[in-house]
């Protein structure tokens, strides 16, 4: 007779994002929060910069581009906006 066992190992795993403001402390215009550039914020909120740039295409995200043509996102209204499209949009998480 054959014994079969079967092993589950769980890692947990944590991150932490450092983010430093973009040109100093550039604020949003809207909402007075700190901007980040797309690629932070698709860092941060662990999506893809597409998503970022269709959501300021809806207008559902405050943005500014600096003069170097760099975009700059709030964070605050882009992750609001992403919890209304969608509740399950965890952020800050790993999936
Ligand atoms: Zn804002």
């Amino acid at each position: 007779m054959e014994i079969k066992r079967t092993t589950e190992f769980f890692i947990e795993t944590a991150r932490r994002f450092v983010v430093r403001p973009v040109n100093g402390n550039t604020r949003c215009l809207a909402c007075g929060e700190s901007l980040l550039a797309a690629e932070q914020c698709a860092a941060l909120l662990q999506i893809n910069c597409r998503l970022i740039f269709q959501m300021i295409e809806r207008g559902a995200a405050h943005f500014v581009e600096n003069p170097t043509g760099a975009t700059l996102v709030c964070p605050t209204s882009l992750a609001a906006a992403l919890s209304a499209e969608s509740p399950t949009v965890r952020t800050g998480e790993e999936t």
